[in-house]
């Protein structure tokens, strides 16, 4: 949220499945005879290498536009693979907002066989989705008589972006059509794709609005919270990170006047205790002496500090930052607090106060309480 407060909402999103066929992994399990599930360090340690290889292309290179901020989350099914989902904040200069705009980053059919074999092969054995429906009521997708996924999806000429949200991509009945099991499909069987990446690596791409409303199973949600699976357990023992993002969210804690928290041992005597500098100084009164010290900070909010500014813990005080970008966050507090509660209310928009004195002031006027 203090991302999107900053950059506004996403633009892609972007989910990243692993293939227990990537070449990689076939060509070190096959000679030692071994299956995918045999080796979930192996699938953990190629997925972190290409999900790291999608991640630099797409934020670094920037091959779907100019990226101002990222979040990602590493997922796991129940039975092994892992899969990533990936928010991409774009520039504004870089905003899909057009139809014909997001035509060129998504596609949802069948690509010409003659023209791209390549990406053909790589929509046929990724890409598809199905058969399903009545050529096939036994697959997994389907829950009573019909696909789950809503596949297959309705033809259409254009790309239509919703009042809501929610993207219908074109998908032109072309004459292309793949073989599965036998059975023919068109492109209202293709899964939305980028084809720049799905050659690199593959993916897929959904809406990151809308959406349909599902029946959600809680205890099937609750079983499967508390599954850890093989490649999960060495995604973890291999200290992969579980979630990313970039910018950086920095906290901010603040509290009453006096009413800092101090960290103790319990063997500690008092009168030590009540030496600690902690007792009198804190990270929120260090950005009152800011407010005196520079400037700059007297243009910035409590919440805007650190994107300008740095804690530095040892010394207690706010420094100009010199290198690095950061999003602050005032710590949330429930209303039942009272005065607390109204100070963040007033910390969100005041800029610059010196003391808990100035805080309180408003317009010129002192106010007895921060209500
Ligand atoms: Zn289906």
């Amino acid at each position: 949220m203090a991302i999107c407060s900053k950059v506004g909402f996403p633009d892609l999103f972007i989910t990243y499945t692993c293939n227990p066929n990537w070449l990689e992994i076939q060509r070190t399990l096959l000679p030692i005879n071994l299956k995918p599930p045999d080796k979930p360090d192996i699938i953990a340690r190629f997925f972190k290498t290409k999900f790291d290889n999608l991640l630099a292309n797409v934020t670094k290179k920037g091959v779907l536009g100019k990226v101002l901020a990222y979040m990602y989350t590493i997922e796991f099914q129940k039975r092994g693979l892992p899969h990533a989902h990936l928010l991409i904040f774009l520039h504004p200069s870089n905003k899909y907002l057009a139809p014909e705009y997001i035509d060129k980053i998504i596609f949802a059919e069948v690509p010409d066989p003659v023209k791209q074999p390549k990406l053909y092969g790589l929509v046929k054995n990724h890409m598809v989705h199905g058969s399903c429906g009545m050529a096939n009521p036994k697959c997994s997708c389907m829950t009573n008589g019909r696909c789950s996924k809503y596949y297959p999806k309705k033809f259409q000429d254009v790309t239509l972006v919703h009042q809501d949200g929610y993207l219908a991509y074109r998908r032109r009945d072309n004459d292309f059509t793949i073989e599965k099991n036998g059975i023919m499909l068109h492109s209202d069987h293709v899964v939305p794709h980028n084809p720049y990446l799905l050659m690199k690596i593959s993916a897929v791409i959904v809406p990151s609005a809308g959406g349909r409303e599902g029946n959600y199973d809680e205890i099937k949600q609750y079983l499967d919270c508390r599954y850890v699976s093989p490649s999960e357990a060495c995604w973890r023992i291999f200290s992969y990170s579980i979630h990313g993002r970039k910018p950086a969210v920095g906290r901010l804690f603040f509290h009453l006047e006096g009413e800092n928290s101090i960290y103790y041992k319990d063997f500690e005597q008092i009168g030590n205790v009540l030496l600690k500098v902690s007792v009198t100084e804190s990270m929120f009164t260090a950005w009152f002496v800011a407010n005196q010290v520079y400037d700059e900070a007297k243009l910035l909010t409590y919440g805007q500090l650190v994107s300008k500014f740095v804690y530095v813990k040892r010394n207690r005080c706010w420094r100009p930052r010199k290198r690095g970008y950061t999003i602050g966050r005032l710590i949330w507090v429930p209303p039942t607090t009272g005065e607390l509660y109204y100070m963040w209310m007033l910390l969100i928009v005041k800029k610059g106060p010196t003391s808990y004195d100035r805080l309180k002031n408003i317009k010129g006027f002192k106010h007895a309480t921060f209500r």
